[in-house]
């Protein structure tokens, strides 16, 4: 074989874009009935952005961006998410100004360097929502609740929401340290990673996958014991409001994301049906993101959904291509440029009709027509045609009826456009 492509960046090809487009034309939907407004942001940042804004000790910043220095010396990194990007334009283009509160969704590729997996790529992509300038706790069950109401209209099943507090600029930091000393004396345990990490961000190990440090943490201090007022009067609220909207949720202690810019309410939704790569999606609280990148206060809370993990979770019964709904068999010389004729008057009707373009025979084109999933073939007879007639059979139930040649444009968009 010539070129390849690269390992970890697929292509997604047009037998299963349907179901990419039937995605995010739903998330358009719910997101811009919730009040979202799409954002597009470039997919190339100055590195310093994702440096700062996601955190130094991080899985993303410390092992997976690509980062490289461009022509003119600076260091650009392809964005490993969108979050940061999305603060960055919102402050550098004051939309604050306006209205403080921006509720804003994207769609794009995000680049990590992962090792490639099942459900796990180099590129892959996401779709992200993010609430900008609200602090309230209604926001965080709002955004959840949004969440799950598109997860569950692309028809997902099997969910379970699983929501935590990691605290805030005041309790976390006690939290910290109580893990900390709780994990030191378990140290021998942990693994090299681990090890590092009890210094730098102790609470990655939780997500740790190695079975010895999994055992180390089982019964770590949990962050709600160690939530200031503040935290839990919000974490109470954001639970209150959730059961007001009828949605379950399990509570998990040892859920606390990998980045660090969360705050407060962190939220996964996994699914039974994941295997290892559980987690669809991710979100959470970051009200310090904005001042780490600069220097304004303003709080926010958004998710991104893994496009790859939703979209291996669709339902399978589900048809996602678009089948021609009319194929035109015109063996005859004559009745050729006919069928041309008649195609493009039904393509500009928004019919989806397709036609042989070589004149072979009947029986090929017949053939083609059931290839193709045609919903209903036309066909052009030179006998027929001289008596102003065509034949219209339906592919499913194999019926036939003859159609009078004029106005074929009209009785066809009647039938066909119909069901
Ligand atoms: P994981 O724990 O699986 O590495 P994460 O915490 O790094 O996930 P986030 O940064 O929260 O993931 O991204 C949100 C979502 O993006 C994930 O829930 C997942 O569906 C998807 N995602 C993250 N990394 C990848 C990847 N390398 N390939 C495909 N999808 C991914
Ligand atoms: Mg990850």
């Amino acid at each position: 074989m010539g070129i390849t492509a690269i390992r970890g960046f697929n292509d997604i090809l047009p037998s299963e874009v349907g179901k990419w487009q039937f995605v995010e034309k739903t998330a358009r939907e719910v997101f811009e009935g919730f009040g979202f407004a799409e954002i597009r942001i470039p997919i190339l940042e100055r590195t310093e952005l994702f440096s700062r804004g996601i955190g130094e000790a991080t899985d993303i910043v410390e092992k997976e961006m690509y980062t490289f220095t461009d022509k003119g010396g600076g260091s650009l990194t392809l964005r490993p998410e969108a979050t940061a990007s999305m603060a960055r334009a919102y402050l550098e283009h004051q939309l604050y100004a306006f209205d403080p509160v921006a509720k804003l969704y994207c769609f794009g590729p995000m680049f990590r360097y992962e090792r490639p997996q099942k459900g796990r790529y180099r590129q892959f992509y996401q779709i992200d929502a993010e609430v900008f300038g609200v602090g309230n706790p209604v926001v965080d069950a709002e955004v959840i609740l949004m969440l799950i109401h598109f997860l569950r209209r692309v028809g997902l099943e099997k969910l379970e929401l699983q929501i935590n507090s990691l605290g805030c600029r005041d309790c976390r930091p006690r939290y910290r340290e109580g893990l900390k000393a709780f994990l030191t004396e378990k140290s021998f345990q942990l693994c090299e990673d681990c090890q590092r990490r009890l210094q730098t961000n102790p609470l990655r190990i939780f997500d740790c996958k190695v079975q010895t440090c999994q055992e180390a943490i089982a019964d770590a201090p949990k962050v709600s014991d160690f939530l200031c007022g503040e935290c839990d009067t919000h974490f109470d609220k954001v639970k209150e409001c959730l059961s007001m909207a009828n949605l379950d949720y399990v509570l998990n202690p040892r859920m606390v994301r990998g980045l660090d810019y969360y705050t407060r309410t962190a939220f996964e939704v996994v699914s039974y049906d994941l295997g290892s790569q559980n987690a669809v999606t991710g979100g959470g609280r970051y009200d310090n993101l904005f001042q780490e990148i600069g220097g304004l206060d303003i709080p926010g809370i958004g998710f991104a959904i893994g496009m790859e993990r939703l979209i291996s979770l669709l339902p399978k019964d589900k048809e996602f291509i678009r089948y021609p709904d009319l194929f035109i068999a015109a063996p005859g010389k004559g009745t050729h440029g006919e069928a041309y004729r008649l195609a493009n008057q039904l393509h500009l009707e928004g019919i989806h009709t397709e036609f042989d373009y070589e004149g072979k025979s009947l029986k090929s084109q017949m053939r083609r027509a059931d290839k193709l999933k045609a919903r209903y073939v036309l066909i052009l007879g030179e006998e027929e045609m001289k008596k102003g007639r065509a034949v219209l059979r339906n592919m499913a139930d194999k019926s036939q009826e003859e159609l009078p040649i004029d106005n074929l444009t009209g009785i066809l968009k009647n039938k066909i456009g119909k069901d």
